[in-house]
């Protein structure tokens, strides 16, 4: 509407931008144009009674304040007052009287503007908008009115209501007539062209001029009506308002000069003239102006809905995703689609990306049934969601469908929602990617991720779910009788063996060869897992009973007892199986722990069997928790105690070494031996922290014993668990605390069972060396418990055997015992190894063993472990002695 002067002007300085519109120069144009406007209202009026048709100078000052910015606003107000007064003066009314004008002028557009302004920037858009222009413009021009009228009235002292009733109807006309071109309103000429906008306004013009010129006296100033509302249909707010204003001008000017309707009854010097004039123009203003207006908010109302509709069809059809519109179905279908009828969705259009989806012709897809190509429970789902959709209950859905199409099936991900119903009756859009892809890589990582990958099996993770699904789908509850799940825990024996004699290779070819060997044994419904290293899980997923579970253990131990061939060797491995039973209510991890505690029973009970989980084990598991627990807290609290068992020269009876034994102080039961809860910490792993206890706390005490000239001050003998060794820096570790306690190595004494040192690797036989030439000795404790020959003694870097008690105990009257008690004396004399004998109690053992030649015994005939503190005293007696 307004564009810069020129290009001169600096960037960002318009016009009208407020420091320019309301600078210096700005208010001194607004003055000058209420100056200008006031005098030419003046100059039109009849000059007999001074009567204005319409004063135009009230609506730019209106404009003027309602455009100004706040700080700018007295300025206006106060050039509007001294403006009007001078243009009163110049007319040549009293000064006081122009003043009271003046006043009563810039108060009236002070109200309108504030009035017009209350909610941001004025804006003439609406009918409701025109409401108010009308409101404001009354309140306006009955300050205007009484203004003016009290001015009168103090000058005259009469005159006040002809006064007021002239200004209100001339301010009245012309606040409505420019008004709106101070305020926003929908501009623009619709579709009509410039060329009939010029047509019309000269046709208005003629029209006027032929009315209303000097000496036409006809009464049909109406007919101006037809054109004017011509324009208001056609043309904006703004051009209607300019058309007005002309108008106005036109009707006034001629009036003035005796011509038209208006002046032919009354004269041109008449006031009646003049209302006649103000009536004429208020009614087309009040014709004109909510046509325009009505007419503009319908146009912009529908510009609107059609830019969006153009902006939807636009998505639609471009959209990079499959999209459709969906209606909601009839029924009216063929018989049998059931599913259809309810909730179903026909297809109403569809883009290119969701017919290539669907892979059918476009034209075809339109009215097929879209929900008819989804899965059985997807489409279900799917009408209870449209149904929900349609009572208002939910605003959408989004999920991924099956969907059959002509070239297979498809995953799709849809997101469904309705559309408002001013759309039409039921439509829904539904937004379709394939998804088919990624989905099939999912399933395929799943897999993998749900296989174990060395034999094919399923994998622990699987097994879980497979347990999980298999419980769940178990029949409720019939009492015990009903079926079960069976899980079986296989555990191979020996499997070490073959990793080491063999290699890792081969050993991984024989996990294989089970894999298979397992898999020709079970049932079309049972799963086999490998829970990693030599570890199988056989599951049942719905055992009939017991003894079904039962037949398929034995089948298992039948089927692996056969030796496997890999690459030439044979390999026996057997089987330990654990066997645990859930019904309704049992959990993976449950069952899998029990057969797992199961298995460990069948391995202490010697290997190859199946043990089934009892209540037994049970009890077992449940005291392994609660020890475990009060194990930890022990070793931190200090309730652990080294008691020491003298090692005893049988010829003399002295003190030659000690074995360190552990006890517990537990606050409740009192002192406890090894044998009630070693188990658990070997178990739960605690074993390696509790071994270096043990080990520097058996050295400190050593270290500490007193030393006699004459006597060698006893060794100490420390129980090393199997559980240690499998902790790297074992060897370190010994160094350090000999290093630390200052205990010589040569008084340490390492001991290992046999079973122990039965499987030992290459590398611990390496560490051992490395100890042994350290100088500490190294004991096989237990000897003759294990089914290692003799010969392993040799292979091993021990510097002591210590005969198991049963040989001591049997050898009285047991031959075989005491022919290994004679053979170990022979051999180990031999061999330069040292022999104890333990768990010797009675005098006749020590006398029998001696005469084997057995130099050295430990046991209760010379004394049961004792604290520390007693075998220290003990130790200093002797040495004092
Ligand atoms: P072990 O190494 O064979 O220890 C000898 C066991 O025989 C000790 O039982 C001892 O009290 C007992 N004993 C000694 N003389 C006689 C006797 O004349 N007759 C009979 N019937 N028994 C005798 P304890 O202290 O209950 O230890 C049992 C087992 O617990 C030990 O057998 C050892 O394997 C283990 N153990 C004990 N203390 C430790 C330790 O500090 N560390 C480790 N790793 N194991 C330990
Ligand atoms: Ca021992
Ligand atoms: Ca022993």
């Amino acid at each position: 509407m307004f564009r810069p002067a020129s290009r001169r002007l600096r960037p960002g300085r318009r016009l009208l931008a407020p420091d320019v519109a309301y600078g210096p120069l700005g208010v001194l144009t607004i003055a000058a144009g209420v100056f200008g406007l006031s005098y030419l209202a003046v100059v039109l009026a009849p000059p007999d009674n001074g009567v204005a048709a319409w004063w135009p100078a009230a609506g730019l000052a209106t404009i003027a304040l309602m455009w100004a910015p706040r700080d700018r606003r007295a300025v206006v107000v106060a050039s509007v007052v001294i403006m009007s007064a001078l243009a009163n003066l110049a007319v040549g009314r009293p000064w006081h009287v122009a003043l009271g004008y003046g006043a009563s002028n810039a108060l009236e557009s002070a109200v309108v503007a504030a009035l017009l302004t209350r909610r941001g920037r004025p804006r003439l858009a609406t009918l409701d908008d025109l409401f108010r222009l009308v409101g404001a413009t009354a309140a306006g021009v009955l300050v205007m009115g009484v203004g003016a009228g009290l001015t009168q009235l103090l000058a005259d002292g009469a005159g006040f209501l002809v006064t007021a009733r002239t200004v209100v109807a001339s301010h009245g006309a012309a606040l409505l007539l420019t008004l709106p071109l101070g305020m926003r309103a929908p501009g623009g000429t619709g579709r009509a062209g410039r060329l009939e906008a010029a047509a019309q306004l000269a046709a208005v013009c003629v029209a006027i001029v032929v009315i209303f010129r000097p000496g036409q006296g006809l009464p049909v100033s109406f007919l101006t009506m037809p054109l004017l509302v011509w324009g208001a249909l056609r043309f904006g707010v703004k051009v209607v308002s300019v058309e007005l204003i002309v108008v106005a001008l036109l009707v006034t000017s001629f009036s003035r000069f005796d011509g038209g309707p208006f002046a032919a009854e009354f004269g041109a010097t008449s006031t009646a003239t003049a209302s006649l004039v103000q009536a004429y123009l208020v009614c087309c203003a009040l014709v004109t102006l909510p046509l325009a207006v009505s007419i503009a908010q319908r146009r912009a109302a529908l510009a609107r809905s059609e830019a969006s509709e153009r902006l939807f069809r636009q998505g639609f059809r471009d959209s990079l995703v499959g999209m459709a519109m969906l209606r909601l179905c009839d029924g009216a279908h063929g018989p049998g689609e059931e599913a259809h009828a309810e909730g179903g969705l026909d297809v109403v259009q569809l883009n290119d990306v969701a017919a290539r989806m669907l892979a059918g012709d476009p034209a075809a897809l339109v009215g097929a049934p879209w929900t008819a190509l989804l899965a059985e429970p997807d489409r279900h789902e799917l009408a209870a969601r449209v149904r929900e959709m349609l009572a208002g209950t939910s605003e959408g859905w989004h999920g991924e469908v099956a969907v059959a199409t002509p070239a297979g099936d498809l995953w799709v991900d849809v997101a469904l929602s309705p559309l408002a119903a001013s759309a039409g009756e039921n439509l829904f859009v539904a937004q379709m990617v394939d998804v088919t892809a990624r989905r099939a890589a999912e399933e395929r990582l799943t897999a993998q991720a749900q296989r174990d990958s060395l034999t094919g099996l399923a994998n622990r993770s699987r097994l879980h779910g497979e347990i999980d699904a298999a419980v769940a789908a178990l029949p409720p509850d019939e009492a015990d009788g009903g079926p079960g799940v069976a899980v079986l825990f296989c555990d191979l024996d020996d499997f070490k063996d073959v990793n080491d004699s063999a290699g890792h290779t081969e050993g991984d070819r024989v996990l294989v060869r089970v894999a298979e060997r397992l898999r020709t044994l079970l049932g079309p419904d049972d799963l086999a897992a490998r829970l990693g290293g030599d570890e199988f899980v056989v599951l049942r997923r719905c055992a009939r009973d017991r003894a079904d579970v039962e037949q398929l253990a034995s089948a298992v131990l039948a089927g692996l007892s056969a030796p496997i061939v890999v690459g030439g060797h044979g390999f026996t491995v057997g089987v330990s199986i654990g066997i645990a039973w859930g019904g309704p209510g049992a959990s993976a991890d449950d069952l899998l722990r029990d057969a797992d505690a199961a298995m460990y029973a069948a391995k202490a009970g010697g290997k190859r069997r199946a043990v089934t989980f009892s209540d037994e084990h049970r009890a077992r598991a449940v005291r392994a928790v609660r020890v475990e627990a009060e194990l930890r807290r022990a070793l931190e609290l200090g309730q652990l105690e080294m008691y020491l068992q003298p090692v005893v020269d049988l010829r003399d009876g002295a003190t030659v070494a000690a074995e360190a034994l552990v006890r517990w102080r537990h606050p409740d039961r009192g002192l406890l031996e090894p044998g009630a809860w070693l188990d658990v910490a070997e178990a739960c792993g605690l074993m390696p922290e509790l071994g270096a206890w043990i080990l520097r706390r058996s050295c400190e005490l050593a270290a500490a014993w007193p030393q006699s000239v004459a006597e060698v001050t006893p060794a100490v003998h420390v129980n090393v668990s199997a559980r240690q060794l499998e902790v790297p820096g074992f060897v370190a570790d010994v160094h350090r605390v000999l290093a630390e306690t200052g205990l010589p190595p040569a008084r340490l004494v390492l001991e290992f069972t046999e079973t122990q040192l039965d499987t030992v690797s290459e590398a611990l036989l390496a560490d051992l060396a490395t100890l042994r030439r350290a100088g500490i000795g190294l004991a096989a404790d237990d000897f003759g418990t294990g089914y290692s020959p003799l010969t392993r003694i040799i292979e091993l870097p021990i510097s002591m055997v210590k005969v198991d008690q049963r040989f001591v105990a049997g050898m009285l009257d047991d031959v075989r015992s005491q022919a290994i008690v004679t053979t170990l004396v022979r051999l180990t004399d031999s061999l330069g190894l040292a022999l104890v004998a333990e768990g010797v109690e009675t005098q006749e053992q020590a006398q029998a063993l001696q005469m084997l030649g057995c130099t050295a015994g430990q046991g209760f005939l010379w004394s049961r472990p004792v604290p520390a503190d007693v075998f220290h005293e003990r130790l200093r007696g002797a040495v004092l002695r």
